[in-house]
């Protein structure tokens, strides 16, 4: 009977437990412990990256997980992926006023339903005591996807697409987005940061692309 009560109690726990936290894994749908974004056989295949400015290689799960993320509606990922970040950035506690993601085209934002890199950049902005801005950045240009173009034209493409908008004074800028590839989107950004009277920028990405010397 007691030990009815209790599986019940348990039962119970558990699943409001999995009401307030995700517990699969964000690449392949399996279990994941507590709140981890990646089960425990994807999270062995992650590949971290060893510089400043991104935790993982882009690839495998991760690269799994920011398709579900960013194409698959998988809004809910954003949290957890986030958080994932903001365990990386503990060395830019106190290096920066505030978290600033890049912002889709709002035509973009309409049609996804959400703005990928804004739900990654509020765990960050919690972790670091910092505010997230989610209108410092305009999108003043709706861009053909970086993706469907060519390394070279990327630059060309993405120049100018930005404005400052509410920036509130802010000197240091925590710049955050999902994927690097080229680094043509971070580098325009911070360009329109640095027009709208921001001192420092750093970028900060999930994934960083890792590019062949051909590239
Ligand atoms: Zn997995």
């Amino acid at each position: 009977m007691v030990a009815d009560r209790c599986g019940g109690m348990h039962s119970l726990i558990a699943g409001f437990l999995t009401l307030v936290a995700p517990s699969r894994c964000a690449s392949c749908e399996e279990p994941a412990e507590g709140t981890a974004a990646f089960c425990t056989s994807c999270t062995v295949l992650l590949e971290r990256v060893s510089g400043p400015g991104a935790v993982f290689e882009y690839g495998g799960p991760v690269a799994d997980a920011v398709q579900r993320f960013k194409y698959d509606g998988r809004s809910n990922l954003g949290a957890a992926l986030g958080l994932l970040m903001a365990a990386d950035a503990w060395n830019l506690v106190g290096k920066t006023d505030a978290v600033v993601p890049v912002p889709l085209h709002w035509r973009r934002r309409r049609a996804r339903g959400y703005d990928q890199a804004a739900l990654l950049a509020r765990p960050l902005g919690k972790s670091l005591g910092v505010p997230v801005l989610l209108r410092g950045l305009r999108r003043v240009r709706n861009t053909p996807s970086q993706v469907d173009l060519p390394h070279s034209e990327r630059q060309r493409n993405i120049a100018g697409a930005f404005a400052p908008w509410r920036l509130r004074g802010v000197g240091r800028v925590l710049l955050v987005d999902d994927v690097r590839t080229t680094g043509a989107t971070l580098r325009a950004a911070s360009e329109a940061l640095k027009a709208g009277g921001v001192s420092e920028v750093h970028t900060f990405v999930l994934a960083a692309r890792v590019l062949s010397e051909a590239t």
